[in-house]
């Protein structure tokens, strides 16, 4: 079970994830709990990091400070005084400790992806303690595991790679007994170790990542990402607040979304699932009665060609044109050798004749990609752009769809566009300020009338009914 950033935001949050997993516990099932750092805390620490990278003392160590606080408080609140005293001296400690590295890092004025990794590390050490001593006082008997020593991974800091033999090794080792004497361990997620026990972490998002590594290193019966929505939707609810929950949903359906940009899922998340064919459910814990999204191994028949719609923004279009070349042999590799060598990972690609174009996420090191392709191309960098991703396995079944989905925002400047050869995606880049126009229209047109077996309408007919009644 794992809980994300809002699910542990505050006491109140942490009551409601204990009150979760006492329910599961209640059906006779073991959990091991995976959670996140409070809300908003990792990219409190990235800030604090910068800071003291910059060599701004004062300003890293008053975030971290008030990162102190919050934590004091919520421990105050959720825990009775005894425990509460044992807490408030430990956090104590780690903040000291975080501080003293702060401090460290300013003084040189250099802040490295290893020592990086290390600072963003208190936000999941800190909540998974605070949760694991709130389930022991709650009889859920609550046991910490720090996950650094179960996660094991490469050390390419910052994006680390699971070791999934050594890490499946260690959670026998180290967690199953717990499971073993009827305890519920408790660890934080996006966090692991080198074996030689340097800190690192898995990527931004990362703790569902966590959570399906440990649930597919001991075969659990089911994998639950408990968040702040009811599932997964039909497109972001931020977006398009009368998206409706998609009651279930195909691995690599989700796979393609949790890719594109659906940032309920880390897209590694599915993978150690799909390998062992654990069941993944996406889950609220705002509305734990809701059912949730299933995510399995085959989807169901849809009426609807998708099942949902992804953003990912923040992206750059990189043209590469080379009259003569392009269709010489080993041309293509030497260009993506230069987005290798810089660790980029490509989105999409569409080529010419004469021109390759694709597409990355924005990063600081896109100049210097820029300046080694000029050596073989003519290059052009366009940044703010986005992609849109259509998801859905009945596209297959549908014709005219292209024709649909462009119909449907025809107003709007598309640049590059790619039905991927799974035939489960339709994507295309826009201008960024256009994305959320875009998928409010796509929505309403593929969504004007879901299959009620797949998508759960109650909601919007509450909606409506409050409409009607209103009249
Ligand atoms: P957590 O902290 O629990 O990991 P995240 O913020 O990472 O939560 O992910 C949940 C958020 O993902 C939701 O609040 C929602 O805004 C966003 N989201 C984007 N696309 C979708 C989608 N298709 N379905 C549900 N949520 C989505
Ligand atoms: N706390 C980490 C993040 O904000 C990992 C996670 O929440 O999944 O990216
Ligand atoms: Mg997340």
């Amino acid at each position: 079970m794992k809980f994300g950033g809002t699910s542990v935001e505050d006491a109140k949050a942490m009551e409601r994830t204990a009150a979760i997993v006492a329910g599961r516990r209640k059906k006779g099932l073991d959990a091991i709990v995976v959670v996140s750092a409070m809300a908003k805390v990792t990219d409190q620490l990235i800030a604090a990091a910068a800071a003291a990278g910059r060599g701004d003392k004062a300003g890293a160590l008053a975030l971290s400070a008030r990162l102190r606080n919050r934590h004091i408080d919520t421990s105050s609140d959720l825990l009775q005084q005894e425990q509460f005293a044992e807490m408030h001296a430990a956090l104590h400690t780690e903040f000291d400790s975080l501080d003293d590295l702060l401090r460290g890092i300013a003084a040189v004025g250099e802040l490295t992806p290893r020592t990086g990794d290390l600072v963003v590390s208190f936000g999941e050490r800190l909540s998974s303690r605070m949760v694991a001593a709130a389930f022991a006082q709650r009889g859920l008997n609550g046991v910490h595991v720090d996950a650094r020593t179960c996660i094991v991974t490469d050390a390419n800091y910052g994006k680390a790679a699971p070791l999934e033999t050594a890490i499946e090794a260690k959670l026998r080792e180290l967690v199953l007994p717990l499971i073993e004497a009827k305890q519920t361990p408790v660890m934080g997620g996006f966090i692991g170790s080198t074996v030689d026990g340097i800190t690192t972490t898995l990527g931004r998002g990362g703790s569902d990542y966590t959570a399906a590594l440990v649930g597919g290193g001991l075969h659990a019966g089911a994998i639950e990402i408990w968040t702040d929505v009811n599932g997964i939707m039909t497109t972001d609810p931020r977006i398009c607040p009368d998206a409706l929950r998609v009651k279930s949903i195909s691995f690599e359906e989700a796979a393609e979304l949790a890719y594109f940009g659906a940032k309920v899922l880390h897209p590694a998340t599915i993978l150690p699932a799909v390998q062992k064919s654990i069941p993944v459910w996406v889950l609220n814990s705002r509305n734990a009665e809701n059912e949730g999204t299933k995510i399995t191994a085959v989807a169901p028949h849809c009426r609807n060609p998708f099942k949902s719609i992804a953003a990912k923004k923040k992206l750059t279009i990189i043209d590469i044109v080379a009259s003569r070349m392009l269709m010489s042999y080993g041309y293509m590799k030497s260009v993506f050798d230069v987005f290798d060598r810089y660790k980029c990972a490509i989105d999409m690609v569409s080529t010419s004749e004469v021109s390759i174009s694709l597409t990355v996420d924005s990063n600081e090191r896109l100049p210097e990609i820029c300046e080694e392709l000029a050596k073989i191309a003519d290059v052009k960098m366009e940044g703010h752009k986005a992609l849109i991703c259509m998801v859905g396995e009945d596209i297959r079944g549908h014709n005219g769809i292209a024709g649909q989905v462009f119909g449907a925002i025809s107003h709007v400047n598309v640049r590059m566009i790619s039905q991927g050869a799974s035939e489960i995606n339709m994507s295309f880049m826009i201008e960024e300020e256009d994305v959320e126009e875009a998928v409010r229209s796509l929505h309403r047109h593929f969504f004007a009338d879901p299959d009620e077996e797949i998508f759960d309408v109650t909601a919007r007919d509450v909606a409506r009914g409050q409409v009607e009644s209103k009249a």
